[in-house]
């Protein structure tokens, strides 16, 4: 006798779904599991499991010839999801569950050898696939429950058990559904600029920074708060709309890093690796499945790079990809994965290897110095648009009201406001040429047809003609300039605005 099954899953690749079909029959012959379609190791060890489970909910193992393919045989499939369609179509080849509830579903799942489910990573862009290729509902892991019922336009279930699953494919169970959405933003959890006392120029320059979307690097000595600063800078940025919200959500839930009771990511995330991370961990990769790394784990969001000149060149190399394209691909033994990594950028650094806590105390030799820094120029410091040095407060804070009260009570909330008005009339004036932020502006349309008046060109034209500046320079300046008159409310810069953009440059800096 022999009978045959059809049940489906999802495969992940990149950030992407594809629904899996996995056919089932159960034939003469010996006793032995085969699967087929280009299954990896761990998809192997998943026969013993789906063996220990099936027996472990009182259900006999078919004690003949049980053959399991998968198609389309060229995706590549990885990862313990196919646990529970892989028991549920060897039960239903085996004629131990009806069809009914089987068409139209999808099932994602890992078990463990008592039958239990687990949660599996890319639940979300898994049920957007189900969704996409019409499917009418899911069944997922209890502990995966919340992140599938992100959407909408699919029945999603949640089970505990396989024997669960059983009971509910046979009629006589019920599986759990999503409880409603929790639509509270979280932008409490995120520390608030309030916090940092003094250092009213740098605050600013992050404030500029997020109206722009600039990148930016800060300089100091150690302690003098530059990764304090950098961590509000999510805060000071608009929330996540549904879209992107949904998109930064499905590459954190592929790299397995969702909380499992608000799975939706509303804000825009906040990424620091450590500068000796290795190169996988920074832009993705790993052995077997490509995970994605902190340049995509920042999407959206902002990736703080501390002690930057402290990273390899291989490390600091790597950026290079995911900074230019705003993607990152990763060759794996099956092919190429793609993972977004748009972020912005935030550099921290002291000014020198021996990093005292007063410039005027630094040993080093003034070809270190020069190096030191230096060494990010390339892929890197091209990049970035303002750059501000943090001194130690005590002196400035001495003279009065420049760190005075009335700057330091001033909270996110605040700063984000006029962050979001400023982003507002930045979208509306390069709506026509396709540009969301001033940052993106290239150099040509900005020397050319936004040309700024002769007037407020002045300043930038004699650092020009000094040598004080360099073409790149120039463009850097022009692109501030534009945000500090999106945040005064202005429709162009003027020369003040232009000064300003200047002076958030190092001397010596081009
Ligand atoms: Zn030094």
């Amino acid at each position: 006798m022999s009978a045959l099954s059809k049940v489906y899953s999802v495969a992940i690749v990149g950030v992407d779904g594809t629904v899996v079909e996995i056919e089932g029959c159960i034939g003469g012959g010996l006793p032995a599991v085969h699967l087929v379609g280009l299954p990896d190791t761990v998809l192997q060890e998943s026969r013993d499991r789906v063996r220990a489970a099936i027996t472990n909910v009182g259900q006999k193992f078919p004690d003949t010839r049980v053959t399991l393919a998968l198609s389309p045989a060229t995706l590549p499939k990885v990862g313990s999801v196919y646990d529970l369609p892989l028991a549920v179509a060897i039960l239903r080849a085996a004629e131990r569950v009806p069809d009914d509830r089987l068409v139209g579903t999808v099932l994602l799942g890992e078990l463990a050898l008592d039958g239990r489910l687990r949660p599996v990573r890319g639940v979300l862009p898994a049920v957007l696939a189900a969704r996409h290729a019409g499917f009418a509902r899911v069944v997922v892991p209890l502990g995966n429950l919340d992140e599938a019922g992100l959407v909408d336009g699919i029945e999603v279930l949640g089970a505990v058990h396989l024997a669960e699953v059983v009971d509910w494919l046979t009629g006589d169970g019920v599986l759990a559904i999503c409880g409603p959405h929790e639509e509270s933003g979280d932008i409490a959890t995120v520390p608030d600029l309030a916090d940092v006392a003094g250092q009213s120029e740098a605050k600013y320059a992050l404030e500029v920074a997020a109206a722009g979307a600039h990148h930016l690097m800060l300089t100091g000595p150690p302690g003098i708060g530059k990764t304090m600063l950098a961590s509000r800078l999510p805060g000071l940025l608009p929330p996540l709309g549904r879209r992107e919200s949904l998109e930064v959500t499905a590459i954190h839930s592929i790299a397995g890093r969702l909380p499992m009771d608000r799975p939706l990511i509303r804000l825009a995330p906040f990424v620091a690796p450590h500068p000796t991370s290795s190169v996988s961990a920074l832009v993705g990769g790993g052995s077997g499945v490509a995970r994605p790394g902190a340049v995509s784990m920042a999407h959206r969001g902002v990736l703080l790079l501390d002690e930057c000149p402290e990273m390899s060149p291989k490390s600091l190399e790597a950026l290079r990809t995911p900074l230019e394209e705003g993607q990152i691909r990763l060759a794996r033994r099956d092919g190429v994965v793609t993972y977004p990594s748009r972020f912005q950028l935030v550099l921290a650094a002291t000014p020198c290897p021996c990093a005292p806590a007063r410039d005027s105390d630094c040993s080093c030799s003034p070809t270190v110095r020069r190096r030191y820094l230096g060494r990010l120029s390339g892929p890197l410091l091209d990049r970035v648009d303002i750059r501000v040095r943090m001194e130690p407060p005590g002196s400035a804070a001495l003279h009065g009201a420049e760190d005075g009260l009335a700057a330091e009570s001033e909270g996110s909330a605040v700063v984000r406001s006029r962050v979001e008005a400023a982003r507002a009339a930045a979208r509306e004036r390069w709506a026509a040429d396709g540009w969301l932020t001033n940052a993106e502006v290239p150099g040509a349309a900005l020397r050319r047809r936004y040309r700024l008046s002769r007037e407020a060109l002045r300043p930038l034209e004699l650092f020009l003609r000094d040598g004080r500046i360099t073409a790149r320079g120039a463009d850097r300046t022009l692109r501030v300039s534009w945000s500090l008159a999106d945040l005064r409310g202005l429709t162009v810069p003027t020369e003040s605005e232009v000064c300003e953009a200047l002076s958030f440059r190092d001397r010596g800096w081009a």
